[in-house]
């Protein structure tokens, strides 16, 4: 019993803790921390914005048509993003940083 609950927490909290995604047509407003949404048109994905994880606030957009540079991958495993390679903001509070699995892995 106790188990369970112990094991519950912790899925609770994993999830949490771990980036989440969401297909959107516009960049939103009001953005959710801990989420990365991948910009879609016509259902292809070109651009994913995210929270600094620092929590300056700041949005970081993320080029991912190959075509242009700089240019990130993003792959979806076990329903969690990674992002390739790192993100590193060379302005404000130049953050460099890791998505993979959903963790913020910091430079
Ligand atoms: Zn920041």
């Amino acid at each position: 019993m106790l188990r369970k609950f112990i094991s519950w927490i912790k899925a609770l909290f994993r999830k949490k803790t771990l980036y989440g995604y969401k297909t959107v047509e516009d960049v939103p407003d009001r953005m959710k921390d801990k989420m990365v949404y991948l910009i879609s048109n016509q259902g292809y994905v070109w651009q994913c914005v995210l929270l600094c994880p620092c929590g300056c606030g700041k949005k970081l957009y993320t080029n991912l048509m190959d075509d242009f540079d700089p240019c990130w991958k993003y792959v979806i495993e076990d329903k969690t993003i990674s992002l390739k390679p790192s993100i590193d903001r060379l302005v404000g509070c130049k953050s460099h940083f890791f998505l993979k699995h959903g963790k913020i892995i910091w430079c």
